[in-house]
């Protein structure tokens, strides 16, 4: 493999992001640093953003008393900070309202049309304004959206532009199952097959009920309906129209992570999307599980949103991507707790790496030993645990070698030891940790950069990397 691009969910910005979309962030963020260690820097592009037109979003502002362009600033800046502190290292932080990104989406627009796949129709339906998304009777649950119990379905009468999505049913099945990892996991691309087979109708692409949208070229009674424009994000972020050769070279996208709700509109909008406008689809559309917490949904209205700098500021980031990633599973539900965090970083970082670390640091730095400079690699189990989307098993197999160290200095007992064979069993342990920490580069950048600088030249001990909590 010669690149590796990654996009996250581009967040809606109604609200600021919280812990649960840390969840898909730090994900997406390991993947990166992973392939830039492996393939190169160069080789790897990782974007993340925000989506940033739509009626909810013009509802929001209205309600925050802002303009709407300020109000969706503002939050998406908000969005970015919550990112930078757990060092999400995203190569482009997109904004749907950038001006390029109006120019790819009228782009694609106009390839679809002039592919045959737009006309002009009347639409009589349901619609979410939470999900943004046109719904039929049979996908409610007691009359309302799964996502959005709270909110009342509207009945929508509009005069809309339609996307001919119906004309893609057959190649969305075919190519969901002869494509594997076209969705993972399994049980993402079981359901998208089944809403298939129950028959895709034509949605209706543009809206005229509001402004705060990307125009549609040459009607501008019409804006674009915002997953149209928002799906489009992903070209937009590697240069599609002003960086060809980028573009080029980075797309299809390899992994497109995003939650559950997303699916439907990955798997199958944008799918069509692409094919109708003559463009790759994805490699991989990855379905993140929803993290609760303490038990319940993460939401405003219980009052129980914990936003990632409320952790990050009494744990350090590295603790926290390290707890989301070890006790969750990716692509399954979760359930997290500031108790379950605290427990894990005392027993795991406190007591297991940084305990190690430091009597290890300790013994070298009594007996004047220089650390060789050999040249790291990956580990192969972690890899393959890695490439298949296994990120706590990658760190449990970190943390056994952790422990195979610890038990190493125990029955060695350094402390009793001279001369040659002391030698050799510190300089065992020095390429052990050196190992450990260039295999957690993409959990934990903060220490394992740390580590490896102490672990280099005349190794000194130095401040506990995780001070008990
Ligand atoms: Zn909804």
């Amino acid at each position: 493999m010669k690149k590796y691009y990654i996009t996250t969910a581009i967040d809606y910005v109604n609200d600021t992001i919280h812990i649960g979309h840390a969840f898909q962030k730090i994900a997406a963020d390991i993947l990166a640093r992973y392939y830039r260690v492996k393939i190169g820097k160069e080789n790897v592009f990782f974007l993340t953003g925000t989506d940033e037109y739509g009626q909810k979003a013009e509802k929001a502002a209205k309600e925050s008393g802002q303009g709407t362009r300020e109000y969706v600033r503002a939050i998406s800046n908000t969005d970015k900070q919550q990112q930078d502190s757990l060092n999400i290292s995203y190569d482009r932080f997109i904004e749907t309202t950038d001006d390029d990104h109006t120019k790819v989406a009228q782009e694609i627009w106009k390839r679809v049309e002039q592919n045959g796949d737009i006309y002009l129709g009347e639409f009589n339906g349901l619609y979410c304004t939470g999900c943004e998304a046109y719904y039929a009777e049979s996908d409610l649950t007691d009359g309302k959206c799964q996502f959005h119990p709270h909110l009342e379905i509207k009945k929508i009468t509009e005069k809309n532009f339609f996307f001919k999505w119906s004309q893609y049913q057959n190649f969305l099945i075919n190519h969901i199952k002869n494509n594997p990892n076209f969705v993972v996991p399994e049980s993402g691309r079981n359901e998208m097959v089944k809403f298939l087979e129950r028959g895709l109708k034509d949605i209706p692409i543009s809206r005229t009920s509001f402004s705060w949208g990307v125009p549609v070229p040459g009607q501008p009674d019409h804006v674009m309906y915002v997953w149209f424009d928002a799906l489009t994000n992903y070209l937009t972020g590697i240069g599609f129209l002003d960086n060809p050769k980028q573009f080029k070279k980075f797309w299809p996208a390899d992994v497109h992570i995003l939650g559950v709700d997303n699916l439907r509109w990955h798997a199958l909008l944008w799918s069509a999307m692409l094919k109708s406008a003559e463009l790759e689809l994805p490699k991989t559309i990855l379905v993140n599980g929803f993290l609760g917490i303490n038990g319940q949904k993460i939401s405003k209205s219980l009052g129980n949103v914990i936003r990632p700098t409320d952790w990050v500021e009494k744990f350090g980031a590295d603790a926290v991507r390290y707890y989301l990633m070890r006790y969750n599973v990716l692509t399954e539900e979760g359930d997290i707790s500031e108790e379950k965090l605290r427990v894990a970083y005392n027993a795991d970082l406190a007591n297991g790496l940084g305990n190690l670390v430091s009597r290890v640091a300790k013994l070298c730095e009594t007996h004047s030993v220089i650390a060789s400079e050999t040249k790291q690699s990956l580990d192969p189990k972690m890899t393959v645990h890695l490439e298949n989307y296994k990120f706590n098993e990658a760190l449990s197999h970190i943390w056994g070698e952790i422990t195979d160290a610890d038990k190493k200095v125990n029955k060695e007992k350094p402390w009793e030891l001279t001369g040659e064979k002391l030698n050799q069993v510190l300089l065992d342990l020095v390429a052990r940790i050196q190992h450990i920490a260039f295999n957690l580069q993409p959990f934990l950048p903060e220490t394992s950069e740390k580590i490896l600088k102490q672990f280099s030249g005349k190794i000194k001990s130095g401040s506990p990397l995780f001070p008990r909590i």
